[in-house]
């Protein structure tokens, strides 16, 4: 009996994480949608991922940021990290923001 109450439960949690999934699946299916439509509508499609505010591209020392205009959050994309830590052994700003920092 109290296996029997495990397997239920289980399958109740695997039920409730696959609908998560499903649910995950669909709203970044969604995102992608209204990303290609942005893009073939030639605006910026870029979404902040803490507040939804709008991301708007910036360059800083070569390299290509998104700062979003409502909570001023800076995003960054794949390998944009590596550039700019790399500038931390040539002295560059991160290398100095984490040295302000402590
Ligand atoms: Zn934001």
């Amino acid at each position: 009996m109290a296996n029997g109450m495990d397997d239920r439960r289980k399958s109740l949690e695997e039920e409730y994480f696959h609908r998560k999934n499903q649910e995950a699946i669909e709203k970044l299916r969604a995102k992608m949608k209204v990303s290609e439509e942005a893009k073939a509508a030639g605006i910026s499609s870029m979404k902040c991922p803490r507040c939804d505010g709008s991301l708007n591209e910036s360059r800083f020392e070569d390299v290509t940021i998104d700062i979003c205009d409502n909570c001023g959050g800076v995003w960054l994309d794949s390998g944009e990290l590596e550039q700019l830590t790399q500038k931390e052994e040539t002295g560059g700003w991160f290398g100095r923001l984490w040295r302000s920092e402590g």
